[in-house]
C-alpha cells in the first residue's frame, strides 16, 4: 500500500487525509504546531494517524508522496529534507484533482479571488447546475471529493496552492489581476509571484478557456511571453472585444462564441469598479457553462455583498461604517476609496508587506479627510499621507475600539468611516476576520 503523508493539520491537510484515508492509502499527518480541536477529533473519528507539536522524520521520510499545506513555506527545515530525499510533494488541489472527474472552474489572481468565485458559483446554483464551492472558501476541496459528488466545481486556488500543481487541470481557469502581494514567499520576485499565478493554465488545452484581464499590464505582459492554447476569454473596460467581456454603455456584454449575454450596470448588487470587473470574469464563466441570460441577470441582482469585503455595517447619525478589512493590499484599498462618493475617514494600517503607497496619493488627496493608523508600525502611512491630510488629521490606535471611536470624532454627517487596511492583520489580531469583527462590534457601540 502506497503511504501518504500530509504535513500541516488545518482544513487542507485534513480533507486531504481524508482524502487519502477514503482512497485506501496509509495515511499520516504531522504538524509543527498545535492542531485546533475540532480537526483532531475529525481525524480520530477517520482513524487517521497523527501527531502534532513536531515532525517525526522516520513517519514522514517513508512517505511514498507528501502533501503540504499551503501555509507551510517552501524553505521550512521538514520541507527541505523530503525534497532531498527526492520525495514528490504535491499540494491538496494537485492530490484531489486526481479524483475529481467535475468541471472545474478554478480563479486566482491577487484580488476579486473569493468575490468572483461566490458570484460564479452563485450563478450556476440558480441555473439548477449541481456544482460544489471549494479551495480556499468553506470545506476543503478534496474533503469534499472524499465525500460528496458534484457535476461542477467552483474552486478559489491561492498561488501558495498552485505551488505544487503539476497535473490538475481546470475547464476553466481565471486570472482575476496580478499585482504585487505576498512577495515575501517569492524571494522578493515580481516575476516569481506571476508564474505562480499562472500555473492555473499549465495544463489548458484547445477546448479549455482562460478567462483574464485584459486592462491589467502584468498579466498581459505576461501573456506575450508564454503560449496558451486555451480559448482566450479576455475581460476589459477599455474597449469592445470580439469574444469576452467588455463595457457598452450602461451594460456589461459577455460574449463566448455565438451567445451574448447583456447585464445592466444598475442591476448589479455589488458596487465598485472592481466589482464589474468581477462579474465580467463571472458573466463569462457562466456563458461557458451554457447558463441562460435571464438566470445569469437575475442572480447578479440578487447576490448578497460577502463579509469583510466593502460590507457595509451600519448608518450612525448620518455616517456610513465599511468593513472591508478584507483588504489586505494596496490594490483592494485603490479600488475601496476610488468607489467612494462621499468624503472618508479612513482607517488603515497593519503588517506591512512591503507596500509601495505612491499609488492611493490622488485618491486620498481627492477622497480623504482624516486617517486612523490601526497598527503597531504605522510610520510608512505616516511618510506617505501626512503632507496630504495635514499632521492634525492623522491619529494612532492599537485597537478596533478605539480606531472607531477616533474616527466617529471625525466623521460629519454626510461622512464614511473606511476600514480598509492596506496591510495584513496578523499584528494585533489573529486574522482579517477577527479585525472585521471587533470593527463592526465597536461600530455597534458606539
Ligand atoms: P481575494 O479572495 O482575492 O482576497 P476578495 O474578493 O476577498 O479577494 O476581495 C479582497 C479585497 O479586494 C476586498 O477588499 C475587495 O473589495 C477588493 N477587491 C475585490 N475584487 C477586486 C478586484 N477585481 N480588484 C481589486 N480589488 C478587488
Amino acid at each position: 500500500m502506497s503511504r501518504i503523508v500530509v504535513l500541516g493539520g488545518g482544513e487542507s491537510g485534513v480533507g486531504s487525509a481524508v482524502l487519502a484515508k477514503v482512497k485506501g492509502f496509509d495515511v499520516f499527518l504531522s504538524d509543527n504546531g498545535k492542531i485546533a480541536d475540532h480537526y483532531a477529533d475529525d481525524l480520530k473519528k477517520w482513524d487517521i494517524p497523527f501527531e502534532q507539536g513536531g515532525h517525526s522524520e522516520d513517519k514522514i521520510l517513508n512517505a511514498d508522496e507528501v502533501v503540504k499545506s499551503p501555509g507551510i513555506p517552501n524553505d521550512a527545515p521538514m520541507v527541505k529534507k523530503i525534497e532531498q530525499k527526492g520525495i514528490h510533494i504535491i499540494s491538496e488541489i494537485e492530490f484531489a484533482g486526481r479524483y475529481d472527474t467535475a468541471k472545474k472552474i478554478c480563479v486566482t489572481g491577487s484580488n476579486g479571488k473569493t468575490t468572483t468565485t461566490s458570484l460564479i458559483y452563485y450563478l450556476l446554483k440558480n441555473a439548477g447546475l449541481n456544482v460544489g464551492l471549494g479551495g480556499n472558501i468553506g470545506k476543503s476541496y478534496a474533503y469534499q471529493v472524499a465525500t460528496e459528488h458534484f457535476d461542477y466545481y467552483v474552486l478559489e486556488i491561492s498561488s501558495f496552492q498552485l505551488d505544487n500543481c503539476y497535473d490538475f487541470h481546470p475547464d476553466i481557469a481565471i486570472i482575476t489581476n496580478i499585482t504585487p502581494d505576498h512577495l515575501d514567499r517569492y524571494d522578493y520576485d515580481l516575476e516569481n509571484y506571476v508564474k505562480a499565478k499562472f500555473r492555473i493554465t499549465r495544463n489548458l488545452s484547445p477546448k479549455d478557456c482562460f478567462i483574464f484581464d485584459s486592462d491589467d499590464e502584468i498579466t498581459v505582459g505576461h501573456l506575450n511571453k508564454i503560449i496558451i492554447t486555451a480559448k482566450m476569454l479576455p475581460f476589459t473596460q477599455k474597449k469592445e472585444v470580439p469574444q469576452g467581456a467588455f463595457l457598452k454603455g450602461d451594460k456589461i456584454v459577455a460574449r463566448y462564441e455565438e451567445e451574448e449575454c447583456d447585464i445592466y450596470l444598475k442591476e448589479l448588487s455589488l458596487s465598485g469598479k472592481h466589482n464589474i470587473y468581477n462579474s465580467m470574469a463571472a458573466a463569462l464563466a457562466a456563458k461557458v457553462s451554457g447558463i441562460d441570460n435571464r438566470v445569469i441577470r437575475e442572480a447578479f441582482a440578487t447576490f448578497k455583498p460577502i463579509e469583510h469585503r466593502l460590507e457595509p455595517v451600519q448608518t450612525i447619525k448620518d455616517v456610513l461604517y465599511i468593513n472591508d478589512s478584507k483588504a489586505t493590499n494596496v490594490d483592494a484599498a485603490w479600488y475601496a476609496l476610488e468607489c467612494q462618493t462621499r468624503p472618508v475617514v479612513w482607517i488603515c494600517g497593519g503588517k506591512d508587506k512591503g507596500n509601495d503607497y505612491e499609488v492611493l496619493k490622488p485618491l486620498v488627496k481627492e477622497k480623504v479627510k482624516a486617517i486612523v493608523c490601526l497598527g503597531i508600525d504605522n510610520h510608512k502611512f505616516h511618510e506617505a499621507f501626512e503632507d496630504i491630510v495635514g499632521k492634525e488629521n492623522m491619529v494612532e490606535t492599537r485597537s478596533a475600539e478605539d480606531a472607531v471611536k477616533e474616527a466617529s470624532k471625525f466623521a460629519k454627517a454626510g461622512d464614511v468611516v473606511l476600514l480598509s487596511p492596506c496591510c495584513a492583520s496578523f499584528d494585533l489580531f489573529h486574522n482579517m476576520e477577527e479585525r472585521g469583527e471587533k470593527f463592526k462590534e465597536a461600530v455597534r457601540r458606539l
